[in-house]
């Protein structure tokens, strides 16, 4: 008999999530982030999981979505743009606001539909996995790999958070090309890493420029990036492409916007990527165009999901451009989700990024294990991750006693807990 696949029920359960203090160019991650855990509930039993930011906004278009599906198949899964679509959103609240991932200016009202859907669209396809037995890399047309790689997610960050909130870990501080080397010989020691990606625009480009020299020397022949966040003015970029030139598989972001980073790209001689100037279909024209970035960086929060990414990944191979993945604070919902994803596209020649390792939380039962920097591609049914409520329940009860400061994401906020007079740096910055 076949299952019913009609949803009956959607459960929306935000929750916060354990981070530790992180630096960017924006400032500090707080001591917790926000995560939203979607389950879809058919009518033949099963239930699927999706997960993506937790902040109010999002809530705020996940709420009337859920409202909205059932009655609907898990297999109607561009019905979900259709309906997310319709969800009124008050644009003047959220266009040029930071977006998911802290960066300014850059969201807009259909970028933040996108990424509620993402979550609700994995939540399908898990659910359809399970009743159908099958893998969601199987839904996505099969994998082409067994396992996907990752790589090392390097940060310069404190011992601990400022005001003594948060938890804490025994990683201490990193803020010197030493402290970055011990931190990827850790990651390379406890999870297999062999690819490593330092995230810079925090000190002046010469104190990172040093640490990506000492990384070099530490782990000679490892695949080096460095991503800025776009804090650097196009001269200062191509300075630091010069003297980096040997030792870096890209570089990330030097500076913001597509017509900087094009110039960057056609003098510096070194590949650049993206999650900052291309993160929706209607910027890859000009990009591509003028040759302004060489590798995309999916993430399938931003571009709507797997299919999504899939078709993201279609148009890179058309145009010759690299794909790889982005990621923010994520748990293993998310990750099992960009596993899956990963496994079924054929031009990903790049390990992905993935904070997971700095998560010392997680919904799930069992914790994702990266074996040499890789995660295998499960063919379990559905996403092949079982969700532990107990752990839910306890991080959502942390959701709903927050006094209101950590359920946005602001990193300069967090950032004055420690230095009062920060202000966000304009870009560039130096
Ligand atoms: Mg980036």
């Amino acid at each position: 008999m076949t299952a019913d696949l009609t949803v009956t029920d959607v459960r929306l359960t935000p929750v916060l999530v354990s981070d530790p203090p992180l630096l960017n160019t924006q400032g500090v991650h707080q001591p917790y982030a926000a995560r939203l855990i979607v389950e879809v509930v058919t009518a033949g039993g099963t239930t699927g999981f999706g997960e993506t930011y937790g902040d109010t906004k999002y809530l705020d278009v996940a709420r009337p979505l859920a409202e909205a599906l059932p009655g609907r198949q898990v297999t109607d899964l561009n019905g979900l743009f259709t309906l997310a679509g319709s969800v009124k959103i008050d644009a003047a609240r959220v266009e040029g606001t930071a977006d998911a991932g802290g960066q300014r200016g850059v969201q807009t009202a259909d970028k933040l539909r996108l990424s509620v859907v993402s979550a609700f669209e994995v939540a399908c396809l898990d659910a359809l996995g399970k009743a159908r037995e099958l893998p969601v890399h199987a839904l996505l047309g099969h994998k082409v790999r067994d396992r996907v790689e990752y790589s090392a997610y390097l940060f310069y960050r404190w011992a601990r958070h400022p005001g003594g909130r948060g938890g804490t870990d025994d990683w201490g501080a990193a803020r010197d090309p030493a402290g970055i080397v011990a931190q990827a010989r850790r990651f390379a020691r406890d999870h297999g890493f062999r690819s490593f990606k330092l995230k810079g625009g925090v000190y002046e480009p010469a104190e990172e420029i040093a640490a990506v020299r000492a990384l070099a020397e530490a782990l000679p022949d490892a695949p080096l990036r460095l991503d800025p966040n776009g804090a650097w003015s196009v001269p200062t970029s191509l300075d630091v492409a010069e003297q980096l030139r040997d030792v870096l598989e890209y570089l990330e972001d030097p500076t913001t916007g597509t017509s900087g980073m094009a110039r960057v790209a056609s003098r510096s001689g070194i590949p650049l990527a993206t999650n900052m100037c291309v993160t929706t279909f209607p910027e890859i024209p000009e990009a591509f165009a003028t040759g302004a970035v060489q590798v995309v960086l999916s993430d399938h929060h931003y571009w709507g999901g797997l299919l999504r990414t899939r078709e993201l990944a279609a148009v890179c191979r058309t145009f010759g451009v690299g794909v790889s993945m982005h990621s923010n604070t994520h748990l293993g919902i998310s990750l099992a989700a960009m596993t899956h994803v990963a496994a079924t596209v054929p031009n990903l020649d790049h390990a992905c990024d993935s904070h997971y390792p700095w998560q010392s939380e997680d919904v799930l039962s069992r914790r994702l294990t990266f074996r040499e920097g890789c995660l295998d591609v499960s063919d379990a049914p559905g996403l092949g991750v079982e969700v532990d409520r107990e752990k839910l329940a306890v991080l959502h009860r942390r959701w709903l006693e927050d006094d209101g400061t950590m359920r946005d994401r602001d990193d300069a906020a967090a950032m004055r807990r420690a230095d009062p007079g920060w202000v966000t740096p304009a870009v560039p910055r130096w």
